[in-house]
C-alpha cells in the first residue's frame, strides 16, 4: 500500500515537473502542490480553471497560480499568520481557565456530595429530624443548581470561543487576499499586475495593454467629497471587472487609473475591447445612497499598446501611457491610437 502510494506520487511528480516548465510555472513549494494536484487530478474544477488559464495566456500567470494554490490547495488552519496565532492562543488560555473553575467546582461538588451522604447515613438512625434531612437535601439541590450553572458556562465559552476561531480564519483569508488584491477596488492589485505582466513579458507570448485614466476626477473628489470619489472608482472597478472574458484582466494601476492585460489578442482586437468599455463607462450612472445623488457622464481616456518583440514591462507601459496621454490632449473621452 505505501509502496503505491510513493508510487503514484513519484509519477504525479515527473508529470508535474515539465508541465511546470513548459507553463513557466516557478518552481517554489506552493506551485509543486499546485501542479500535483492538477497531475494528481484530484479538484476537476482546478484542472477546469488552469487548463482554461493556460488556453487565454498560454502559461499560468503568477498572481492566478497564487490564487488557485489559495482557493484550491493551502491548508488555512496551517497559515502562519502571527496575530491570528497569538488571538487564538488568548483563547486557548481563557478556555483553560473557565475549565478550571469548573474542575474546582466540580471537586467541590463531590467531596460535599461525599459529606452528606455521611449525613445521610444518620437519617436511618431512628430519632432523626425531618428537618436535619431537609437540610441535607437543600444543600445538595443547591449546590447542584452551581455545578450546572458553571458547566452552561464552560459551554458558552466554547461557543464563543469557536465563533472566535471561525472569524479569525476569515480574516486570514482576508489578509492574504489583499497581497494579490486591490481592498478599494476588489481588482488585482499594482503588484500582481507587476508579476503577470513581467512573466507574460519575459515567456514572449502576444498581448496588448489597455491603460485607461478616469477624466477630471479630481473635481468629482472635490464636489462631492472623497467618499463618492472612492464609490465611483468602486463602480468603475466593478464595471471593467465584469466586462473581462477570454483572458482578458483587470487592475488597479493605480489612483484612478486601471490596466487590462489583454492575452493573445492583437492591438485591433484590444482597441475594440477599450472602445467597449469607453462606451460602457460613459452610460455609467452611479449614486450615493448617503446623499442620495446620482453621478452620469463619468468619462475615461485609453492608451492602447501590444507588446513587441524583446520590449521591456516598462516600455511597452510607457508606450501606452504616452497614448493615454494623447488621448487627454485631445480632449479626452477615447482611445488612443485611432
Ligand atoms: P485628468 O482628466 O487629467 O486625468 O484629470 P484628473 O483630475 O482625473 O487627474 P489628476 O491626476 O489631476 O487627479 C487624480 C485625482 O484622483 C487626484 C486624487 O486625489 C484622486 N484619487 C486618487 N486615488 C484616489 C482614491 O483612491 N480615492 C479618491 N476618492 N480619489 C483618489
Ligand atoms: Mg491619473
Ligand atoms: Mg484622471
Amino acid at each position: 500500500m505505501m509502496d503505491d502510494n510513493f508510487k503514484i506520487a513519484a509519477e504525479n511528480l515527473k508529470k508535474a515537473i515539465p508541465l511546470m516548465l513548459k507553463n513557466q510555472v516557478p518552481t517554489t513549494p506552493a506551485n509543486y502542490a499546485l501542479w500535483y494536484t492538477y497531475v494528481d487530478q484530484a479538484i476537476p474544477e482546478l484542472n477546469q480553471e488552469i487548463d482554461r488559464i493556460i488556453a487565454d495566456f498560454g502559461l499560468c500567470p503568477p498572481a492566478q497560480s497564487k490564487l488557485l494554490y489559495r482557493n484550491y490547495v493551502a491548508d488555512r488552519a496551517n497559515m502562519d499568520i502571527t496575530n491570528v496565532r497569538e488571538s487564538i492562543e488568548v483563547l486557548a488560555n481563557e478556555i483553560s481557565s473557565t475549565m478550571c473553575d469548573t474542575i474546582t467546582n466540580t471537586s467541590q461538588f463531590s467531596s460535599m456530595i461525599d459529606r452528606s451522604l455521611l449525613s445521610l447515613q444518620r437519617v436511618d438512625t431512628p430519632n432523626v429530624a425531618i428537618e436535619d434531612v431537609m437540610k441535607i437535601v437543600r444543600q445538595l439541590v443547591d449546590e447542584s443548581k452551581d455545578i450546572r450553572c458553571s458547566t452552561q458556562h464552560l459551554n458558552d465559552q466554547l461557543t464563543i470561543a469557536s465563533r472566535e476561531i471561525i472569524r479569525l480564519k476569515e480574516q486570514l483569508a482576508e489578509v492574504q487576499k489583499d497581497v494579490l488584491f486591490d481592498s478599494l477596488s476588489s481588482l488585482y492589485n499594482r503588484r500582481s499586475f507587476d508579476e503577470d505582466l513581467k512573466t507574460l513579458c519575459s515567456a514572449k507570448q502576444p498581448l496588448s495593454l489597455i491603460l485607461l485614466d478616469i477624466d477630471h476626477f479630481k473635481t468629482y473628489n472635490d464636489e462631492y467629497g472623497h467618499l463618492f470619489g472612492d464609490t465611483i472608482i468602486k463602480g468603475i472597478a466593478k464595471r471593467l471587472h465584469m466586462s473581462c472574458r477570454e483572458g482578458i484582466t483587470a487592475y488597479r494601476f493605480g489612483g484612478e487609473e486601471f490596466v487590462f492585460i489583454v492575452p493573445n489578442k492583437s492591438l485591433r482586437i484590444a482597441r475594440q475591447f477599450a472602445e467597449t468599455t469607453r462606451r460602457n463607462i460613459e452610460k455609467m450612472c452611479i449614486k450615493d445612497k448617503r446623499t442620495d445623488t446620482s453621478v452620469g457622464n463619468i468619462t475615461a481616456s485609453f492608451g492602447v499598446a501590444e507588446w513587441q518583440d524583446e520590449e521591456t514591462p516598462e516600455s511597452l507601459i510607457n508606450r501606452a501611457d504616452r497614448l493615454l496621454y494623447e488621448a487627454k490632449q485631445l480632449g479626452r473621452n477615447r482611445v488612443m491610437p485611432l
